[in-house]
């Protein structure tokens, strides 16, 4: 068993090692690399953009990731303003299938994946939906035991609509591999859909990635709580800081969080079943810190022991 597992690091090692040497600058780095303010009340998406830092990640933070309202906004896109203030509710959530109504197909799960992606496209009710260039809903496999759930988009997923395609998303892509599995058979997502930026009137700028701030996570979750209710996954992978501490409900660091699994915690959906998640470096915090890898390679581990997953032949 050992063996086996020394055999699995060393794979991952030399499957990692051809990124080992990458200068991950913020300019390069495709997902969002710092983590959120910390409000220490109800959630606004008043806050400041946080600038982007080397160690943002997995800094302790102190967020209080609750919601308190969800509102679905009728109103159609508007010239973009990028210190808009999200309105107040009008209306109690209540798009979410409770658990009877949960989709059992993968063709049913497909079909709301497909209702929740036109939402969030169609959706401006925070400030980053107005300075987005392309909502980024997730994509993967709507049967998928196993979801891998980021932070926010960042520049090239803002410009072409997709979820992890940057250079933090081949490395993802590669991760996943390592696992013995392909990226069409897990489902990829953030909780945050649109592109938090440190200048909001400059999309076109590499470089200028932030992490959603806790108002911003808290009028957007809804969207990946009914993701994650609709696939029914019977794991989650929390790529960062933001994620873990917003999907386990706890402000620890993710040093602190990483390690084991916990059960996921939703504000807005009731799941048919307990969802184990497990926090682990996000991928461009890898790139930035490859002597982190190992760490992140003994958490996949985890996962894979779990799901029964075998190593990958040669
Ligand atoms: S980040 Fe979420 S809540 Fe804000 S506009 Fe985009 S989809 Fe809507």
């Amino acid at each position: 068993m050992k063996d086996s597992v020394r055999a699995l690091a060393a794979d991952f090692k030399a499957f990692l090692a051809s990124r080992e040497e990458d200068d991950l600058t913020p300019a390069a780095c495709s997902q969002a690399a710092a983590p959120a303010s910390a409000p220490q009340a109800e959630p606004s998406v008043q806050e400041t953009p946080q600038p982007l830092s080397s160690a943002t990640h997995d800094a302790p933070a102190q967020d209080h990731l609750t919601i308190s309202f969800l509102r679905q906004d009728k109103h159609p896109a508007q010239t973009p303003q990028p210190h808009m203030q999200t309105q107040e509710p009008s209306a109690p959530l209540s798009e979410q299938p409770s658990p009877q109504e949960a989709p059992v197909t993968p063709q049913q799960k497909q079909a709301l994946l497909d209702q929740i992606a036109q939402e969030i496209n169609a959706c401006r009710r925070c400030p980053l939906g107005q300075t987005r260039l392309h909502a980024v809903p997730g994509e993967g496999n709507p049967a998928a035991e196993l979801m891998f759930i980021g932070e926010g988009p960042g520049f090239d997923e803002d410009h072409q609509g997709r979820p992890f395609i940057g250079r933090a998303g081949q490395l993802l892509d590669k991760m996943i591999a390592a696992m013995g599995l392909k990226r069409e058979q897990v489902f990829i997502a953030n909780i945050a859909k649109c592109h938090p930026m440190v200048n909001p009137e400059n999309p076109e700028a590499r470089g200028n990635d932030r992490a959603p701030n806790a108002g911003e996570i808290a009028v957007c979750r809804k969207y990946i709580e009914r993701q994650i209710a609709a696939i029914s996954p019977k794991y989650v992978v929390a790529l960062g800081g933001v994620a873990a501490k917003a999907l386990i409900s706890d402000t620890k660091s993710l040093g602190a969080l990483r390690g084991k699994f916990h059960l996921l915690h939703l504000d807005t959906v009731e799941l048919k079943h307990p969802v184990k998640i497990l926090a682990t470096y996000h991928p461009a915090a890898l790139l930035r810190n490859p002597a982190w890898k190992k760490d992140a390679w003994a958490d996949l581990q985890m996962v894979m022991a779990e799901m029964g997953l075998k190593r990958p032949q040669a």
